[in-house]
């Protein structure tokens, strides 16, 4: 049986450990702790315009596997419908698929898209909702939320007929904020006047006919999502590998080695660990080369490294480069590891924050977990 290692407990990890335990696999997951994946507002993106990043983003990920978009699509079909059963067994149940995209709305009121959603904020599109009467749960005791001022966004921004109505929980402390609500039961409203009841994130046991709204870091949705993702994850930092005739035969965490015949660094971006920042990106485990538009990142120049500072969000599509079997290439654009293949966030030329938020991890998660299996 083929033994996999995959470096990295996100999202990318976990599709990347489900596929290869699909295809046969004996899977190891090590991670060293939650990275962005616990931090997601409770909404994945997917992706919006499948035949346009193709046509027009060279340096995408989804481009570089130099597959076509009837087979990407059927890929993203595939593991989608895996990814669902997984979570649903693991208590967590989404809603969706990669060619729908809703509508969804924050604790302000503010609509983000996605494309999958847990089954919890599903009844929160936004589209379906209009003209609808929806309660929005108060918490007077809670500083980080205003159910007024959500109700009144929904109302002015959707055309949603919202109003706010407060309800009492025991035992908060003072100056409690949403974090405190986290696995409290929903409390029910009194004067159930309404279509549907919009509840702030973390409340467990939800009503019939109400919904979460999305959260903002720190995410109930995420956490759930993270605990979820992480059962089996041994817990240890990968700080070093052994080599043998250009494959990697083994990870190492302290004094413990992790054998396998193939490995998938899922490692995340900045926040995971998988790049490390500076005036110089660098992949610190393995040095491989941290590629900005297809270019070197060492070699773009002085704006290229001030660009942390002048764009954040264009310094975040600074990353790993593959190949179309998902090796990750090192400074001179070659794959280094025969045995090595990469996934999520640790790779460049998509915005980490936009419409491919979590459909990098999702995809590429799953092909590189395929791949790694077959070796
Ligand atoms: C605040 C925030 C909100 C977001 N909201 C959304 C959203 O609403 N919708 C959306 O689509 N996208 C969103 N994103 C983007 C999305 O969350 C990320 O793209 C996705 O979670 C990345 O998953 P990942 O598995 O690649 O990385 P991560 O989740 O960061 O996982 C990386 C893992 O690697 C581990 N690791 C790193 N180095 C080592 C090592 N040496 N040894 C062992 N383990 C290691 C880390 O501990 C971690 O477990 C958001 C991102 C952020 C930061």
């Amino acid at each position: 049986m083929t033994r996999v290692v995959v470096i990295g407990g996100g999202f990318a990890g976990y599709c990347a450990a489900l596929a290869a335990r699909r295809a046969g696999a004996d899977v190891t997951v090590v991670a060293r702790a939650p990275g962005a994946t616990a931090l997601y507002a409770g909404g994945m993106e997917i992706v919006d315009d499948l035949d346009s990043i193709l046509g027009t983003q060279p340096h995408h990920p989804f481009t570089r596997l130099g597959l076509d978009a009837v087979r990407i699509a059927t890929e993203l079909d595939t593991a989608i419908q895996a990814i669902h059963l997984a979570l649903e067994k693991g208590g967590l149940k989404f809603e969706g698929g990669w060619k729908h995209r809703g509508l969804y709305a924050d604790i302000h009121g503010l609509a983000r898209p996605a494309n999958l959603v847990p089954a919890t904020v599903a009844g929160g599109e936004l589209r379906a909702l209009a003209g609808r009467r929806v309660a929005v749960v108060g918490v007077p005791q809670v500083g980080d939320y205003d159910a007024a001022s959500t109700a009144q966004a929904l109302k002015e921004l959707h055309g949603i007929d919202a109003f706010a109505e407060d309800v009492s929980i025991p035992n908060l402390p003072m100056s409690a904020s949403l974090t405190d609500l986290y696995g409290r039961r929903a409390p029910t409203l009194a004067k159930a006047r309404a279509a549907s009841v919009a509840y702030p994130p973390g409340f467990s046991n939800l009503p019939d006919d109400s919904f979460e709204l999305l959260a903002a870091p720190p995410s109930p949705h995420g956490w759930r999502l993270q605990q979820v993702i992480g059962l089996g994850t041994v817990k240890a930092e990968i700080q070093g590998f052994d080599f043998e005739s250009g494959r990697i035969t083994a990870a190492r965490a302290g004094d413990r080695a992790y054998r396998a015949d193939a490995f998938v660094l899922a490692a995340g971006h900045h926040i995971g660990g998988g790049i490390r920042g500076g005036r110089k990106p660098e992949e610190p485990l393995l040095d491989l080369g941290v590629f900005h538009d297809g270019v070197l990142a060492s070699t773009g120049g002085a704006r290229l490294r001030h660009l942390e500072y002048l764009d954040p969000a264009a310094e975040m599509q600074s990353g790993l480069m593959t190949d179309k079997q998902l090796h990750p290439l090192n400074e001179v654009g070659a794959p280094p590891y025969a045995n090595l293949y990469a996934a999520g966030a640790v790779l460049g030329g998509y915005d980490y924050a936009g419409a491919c938020g979590f459909g990098v991890p999702l995809l590429t998660g799953w092909l590189a977990g395929t791949l790694a299996a077959k070796q």
